[in-house]
Formats: C-alpha cells, sequence, structure tokens
C-alpha cells in the first residue's frame, strides 16, 4: 500500500496555509505562494526523486 501525499491550499481570512492528507500541515501564510512553497517543500521531502530502489 503507498500512502499518498494530497496537499490543499487554503484560505482563512487573509491567511492561507497547506495541509496533508497524510495529516502534515504548514503554518499559515499571508502569501498564497509562501503556502504553494510549503507545500512543494513538503511533497519534495517525503517522496524525494530518483530514490534508488533496488
Ligand atoms: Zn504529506
Amino acid at each position: 500500500m503507498s500512502r499518498e501525499h494530497q496537499v490543499t491550499v487554503d484560505e482563512r481570512g487573509s491567511f492561507t496555509f497547506a495541509h496533508c492528507t497524510c495529516g502534515w500541515s504548514a503554518p499559515a501564510r499571508r502569501s498564497r505562494d509562501r503556502s504553494r512553497r510549503d507545500a512543494t517543500e513538503h511533497l519534495a521531502e517525503e517522496q524525494p526523486a530518483g530514490t534508488p530502489r533496488p
């Protein structure tokens, strides 16, 4: 079974924050771009590209 990471960026008032189906969430940001970056960094950490697998 593979655990999926689906990150969503939500708005709350004038803030945005990213959260993931795995339970991870980023702190609230004033910039949606920053939240998207949080999301990208989370995915990069959890699913490193080109990980060698025997
Ligand atoms: Zn995740």
